[in-house]
């Protein structure tokens, strides 16, 4: 595995460019289950303002690390802390207020309308007087997401896309200032993915904390401001599109040869395999 050089973070960026303390922090993170080390000692922060894309091959442990960064799943060593506190004092509720999660798996067995699972993106805030925006925020992520004309339609009727969206749109009603998104892009069509990360550009922009974990190195060097990338449970790089997304260490990483050249227009790294 390469080296983890891109770990410290380049002088550049870690000067005035990173005013906010990370919101999400994991240090030495390791999770080893019935003999099995998921995560090695990953190093992680996700910070206010920014669109953090996880990425790495199939079975790298990216969707174990958002686990961790959710609270759903105990780091077995190393820590974690959400604004400065170690996740594991913070209580369910007050954690479903802090960050939402779209889980990898999301599929909704019983035939609730698709209106009824994003109106369960609120279920944190029951008896506050954020209940007050209750119905703004679930028209708005309904429409964010290009849902409305579902909203009827009982979950298990829709397309794996419709599904993936009406998630989404769950959890962006949820108005938590972290999203956590495993894959939200991967059963969608071509201006549905473009949606998603445009919304999460757009939430970074307003000072949420976005992390996204995405198969599409092209999407990720497109939106994401920094990019974690991991392989056998454990950290290779990590730092902006340009410094992570080297031709020689994808190639390494992924097992597939490919060439990277800046786009003509915006210079960010187009990831091309070698055919
Ligand atoms: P990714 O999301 O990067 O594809 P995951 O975090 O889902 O990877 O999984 C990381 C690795 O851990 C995979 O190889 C997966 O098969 C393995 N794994 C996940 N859960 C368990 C478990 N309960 N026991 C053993 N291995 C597991
Ligand atoms: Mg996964």
């Amino acid at each position: 595995m390469t080296a983890q050089a891109e770990v410290t973070l380049p002088a550049a960026v870690t000067d005035a460019a990173l005013p906010l303390d990370p919101v999400l922090s994991a240090c030495g993170v390791g999770v080893v289950i019935d003999g099995a080390t998921l995560l090695d000692g990953v190093d992680f922060e996700a910070r206010p303002g920014e669109v953090h894309a996880l990425i790495g091959p199939n079975g790298a442990g990216k969707s174990t690390l958002l686990g961790v960064l959710a609270g759903d799943r105990a780091a077995t060593s190393g820590s974690v802390q959400v604004q400065g506190r170690p996740i594991g004092s913070w209580r369910l509720r007050e954690l479903a207020r802090t960050r939402a999660v779209l889980l990898q798996q999301h599929d909704v067995f019983f035939p609730f309308t698709a209106g009824a699972v994003v109106a369960m993106g609120r279920a944190p805030w029951r008896g506050t007087p954020a209940e007050d925006d209750d119905e703004r925020l679930i028209a708005a992520a309904v429409a964010e997401t290009d849902v409305v004309h579902l909203t009827a339609r009982t979950v298990p009727s829709l397309s794996g896309g419709e599904r993936a969206r009406v998630a989404l749109a769950r959890v962006l009603a949820q108005a938590a200032p972290t999203l956590l998104l495993d894959e939200p892009t991967a059963a969608l069509d071509l201006r549905h993915q473009e949606d998603v990360l445009r919304i999460a550009r757009s939430r970074s922009r307003a000072g949420d904390t976005v992390v996204v974990v995405l198969h599409d190195l092209n999407l990720a060097a497109a939106y994401a401001d920094r990019i974690t990338l991991l392989a056998g449970g454990r950290l290779v790089a990590s730092g902006s599109p340009d410094a992570v997304l080297t031709a020689e260490r994808i190639t390494e990483v992924y097992g597939q040869a490919v060439e990277v050249i800046p786009h003509p227009r915006t210079g960010a790294p187009l990831i091309l395999p070698l055919r």
